[in-house]
């Protein structure tokens, strides 16, 4: 029987292990698929309190869970959580195919890339579409080539500047006419000749399926209706993300667009499951946040605990 069994490993993954490491509950973390959560595919963090160089956001995901680890946080890597059943309690969890019972769940399950939705972009994922420049940028087959970025949020202003880097030019699609980023963010972006934004347009087709690499996108402008294409090597689709919480819902609440409903602090509407991180947030979406609120599950799990022993 587990104490603690926190699922995923991003920022609030480790900080909940951490804080419950510390308060002797020996804290099980099943790390998911991409152990450190999407922090590690995100080139210079600048913005997490401590470090006024930046910090590289691999090398900040392997020192949180370093620390957890000190502490007597054990670890399943790589593992993956098959189902939940939190009808009862104990409240039990199937991982990697073996059966585990558990006073207490973190989900810090975080959240993934959102897609375009084009049946072309599922067809030429990884031969030109991708969704990380800081995993993909170097590859040979992008250099000195016109790369695409889509969307404008902060994700599409740091991938467009990192691929510059790479790049003969970069084009930045977004729908609108403004971008979303930071101030700091956009200001960046637009300042740098490489990046050539094409304002008020969508991607409708990513070309060519044929050759099984991509070539070109069709885009249309949503002011005239007009398509036109735009010759390049690559796509990097950087619009935002979707919480990865499919496998709690039979048993949590959550909002129409998957994030986990708390009832007040880090709870959920099943006694002993608490949440943390993006799986739950998505008005902050910070490292710092998400940090933050892995502490506070912890806290409370803990409390929690205390409870069940009366
Ligand atoms: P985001 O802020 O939600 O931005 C998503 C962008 O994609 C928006 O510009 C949105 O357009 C566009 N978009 C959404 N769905 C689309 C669709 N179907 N087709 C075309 N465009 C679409 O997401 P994010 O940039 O990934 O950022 C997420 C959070 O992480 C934010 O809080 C951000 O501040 C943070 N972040 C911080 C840093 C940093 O500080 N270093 C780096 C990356 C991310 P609209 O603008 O029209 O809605």
């Amino acid at each position: 029987m587990e104490n603690i069994v926190i699922i995923g490993s991003g920022c609030a993954g480790w900080t909940a292990a951490l804080y419950a490491a510390r308060a002797n509950l020996e804290p099980l973390v099943i790390t998911g698929e991409q152990p450190g959560g999407l922090l590690t595919t995100t080139s210079i963090v600048e913005n997490f309190p401590g470090f006024p160089e930046g910090v590289d956001g691999y090398e900040l995901m392997t020192r949180m869970q370093q620390q957890a680890e000190r502490f007597g946080t054990r670890v399943k890597s790589g593992s993956l959580v098959d189902s939940v059943d939190f009808s009862q309690h104990p409240l039990v969890l199937t991982v990697d195919a073996e059966r585990l019972e558990t006073r207490a769940v973190i989900i810090a399950t975080g959240a993934g890339h959102r897609h375009l939705g084009l049946e072309s972009e599922t067809q030429l994922e990884k031969k030109g579409v991708t969704y990380c420049a800081t995993c993909d940028g170097a590859l040979p087959g992008f250099r000195n080539q016109p790369l695409v970025v889509v969307g404008g949020g902060d994700s599409a202003c740091e991938e467009a500047t990192f691929l510059t880097r790479f790049a003969s030019v970069v084009y930045l699609i977004h729908r609108r006419d403004s971008l979303r980023a930071s101030r700091i963010m956009a200001e960046r972006t637009l300042a740098n000749e490489k990046i050539r934004p094409v304002w008020n347009s969508v991607v409708t087709e990513i070309l060519d399926v044929r050759q099984s690499q991509v070539t070109a996108i069709k885009v249309k402008d949503l002011k005239t209706n007009a398509e036109h294409l735009i010759d390049c090597a690559g796509v990097f689709v950087a619009i935002g993300h979707v919480p990865k919480t499919i496998l709690f819902q039979p048993f949590i609440n959550t909002d129409e667009n998957g994030y986990i409903l708390r009832t007040g602090g880090a709870s959920t509407n099943v006694p002993g499951v608490f949440v943390a991180g993006d799986c739950s947030d998505h008005v902050y979406r910070q490292a710092i946040t998400a940090a933050g609120m892995g502490c506070a599950a912890a806290i409370e799990a803990e409390r929690f605990l205390a409870s069940l022993k009366g």
